[in-house]
């Protein structure tokens, strides 16, 4: 069961806190969707059996995309690989690229999940992070989708934000929830240097939110996501039942991928490979039929701690019996230190072998993890 990702790495603007790779030269993007054309043909050897399950548009904003563009891309993929009928094709849509038009044209195309990049309904949050967005337009989307015949529709929003308060956040989840999408994926701010977050931050110019701020924040969403129906089966991602991310749960229980574009990546079991962050670099390299990758052997110790923290995230937990015939790990006695710690501060449970986190635990998901790392 593998999935192929497709970077679109064009954005109208920068969001303030954003560093993945998008250009804002979108106008420029015909050159580019066909060296990705071309590398969809000579990746195509990359999965097993040629055989697609999930078809993910991530990005940038892969709804600047226009339809015949997004129908290259698609033709191009039923041409080199082989796509089951009962597949998920899901689209990232900003709101301010959705309307009737769109949303109809998408569904011609085959698109049966949208992903929407809402973060906030609040207008000066809105602001603050620089989307293109409105409040009014957060609002329509869905209700929009909906009567194009969407039936899958996820949401991103985000917490901790710069002024935010758990009041403000409480808010923003209670708008989502009426809204009554499928599946919502919230994510804290993280500050990153090379944004204008990043760099305001730097010179004491943004204010971030205390840190029992963003605990109280987190702790909220883990109460009222799950009353509402929403599941939390990875920590930052809440569904009703049946609506899962197959794509994305792919990512985290080690299923192989594909990654098509500049900065994408790639995974088969053993080795992961990352495509050139630059988008001429990436179309001369596509041009003179070479896919600009950086090929990365993993070791056995990348395959335990990528296991142990993707793993730990989810629902799935990590099972004690895969990684010692796996990898020959045997957890309790090779970090018998950090798991007794676990243990005893109660941030662990199990269930025959496998290890999940309680709800102390998820505050503190990656650490845990990296605590139980090998090598
Ligand atoms: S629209 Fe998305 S990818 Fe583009 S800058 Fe904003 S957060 Fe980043």
């Amino acid at each position: 069961m593998a999935g192929l990702y497709i970077h679109v790495p064009f954005c109208k603007q920068a969001c303030h806190y954003c560093d993945f790779h998008f250009s804002t030269a979108w106008q420029h993007r015909g050159r580019l969707v066909e060296a990705m054309r071309n590398e969809l043909r000579l990746q195509q050897a990359y999965l097993p059996g040629r055989e697609v399950h999930t078809v993910y548009f991530g990005g940038g904003t892969p709804s600047l995309l226009s339809q015949p563009e997004l129908a290259l891309l698609l033709t191009t993929i039923h041409e080199h690989y082989l796509v089951p009928p009962a597949r998920e094709i899901t689209l990232e849509a900003n709101p301010d690229d959705i309307t009737p038009d769109s949303l109809s044209r998408w569904r011609q195309l085959g698109v049966n999940r949208l992903s929407i990049g809402i973060q906030t309904f609040q207008e000066p949050l809105l602001h603050q992070l620089n989307r293109a967005h409105s409040r009014a337009q957060a609002l329509q989307c869905i209700p929009l989708a909906r009567a194009a015949g969407f039936r899958n529709i996820s949401l991103d929003l985000m917490y901790a934000l710069p002024g935010s308060t758990v009041a403000s956040l409480a808010r923003d989840i209670d708008q989502a929830v009426a809204l009554g999408p499928q599946h919502i994926s919230i994510y804290g701010l993280t500050i990153e240097e090379k944004t204008a977050f990043g760099r305001w931050h730097q010179k004491g110019q943004l204010k971030t939110v205390a840190e029992g701020e963003e605990a109280a924040q987190f702790e909220l969403l883990m109460d009222r996501l799950p009353e509402a129906g929403y599941e939390q089966y990875e920590i930052s991602n809440f569904a009703q039942p049946g609506y899962h991310s197959t794509h994305n749960s792919r990512y985290w229980t080690g299923e192989p991928y594909l990654g098509i574009g500049p900065s994408a990546h790639s995974f088969n079991g053993t080795t992961r490979q990352h495509n050139v962050a630059h988008n001429a670099q990436y179309e001369k390299a596509l041009q003179q039929n070479e896919i600009p990758a950086t090929v990365e052997i993993l070791t056995r110790e990348n395959q335990i701690n990528e296991y142990l923290f993707t793993r730990l995230r989810t629902q799935w937990g990590v099972d004690l019996h895969e990684l010692a015939s796996r990898w020959h790990y045997h957890l309790p006695e090779q970090q018998p230190t950090a798991w007794q710690q676990a243990w005893q501060a109660g941030w662990l449970q199990q269930h025959g072998t496998v290890v999940t986190l309680t709800r102390q635990g998820k505050l503190l998901a990656d650490a845990i993890a990296a605590n139980f790392f090998a090598g």
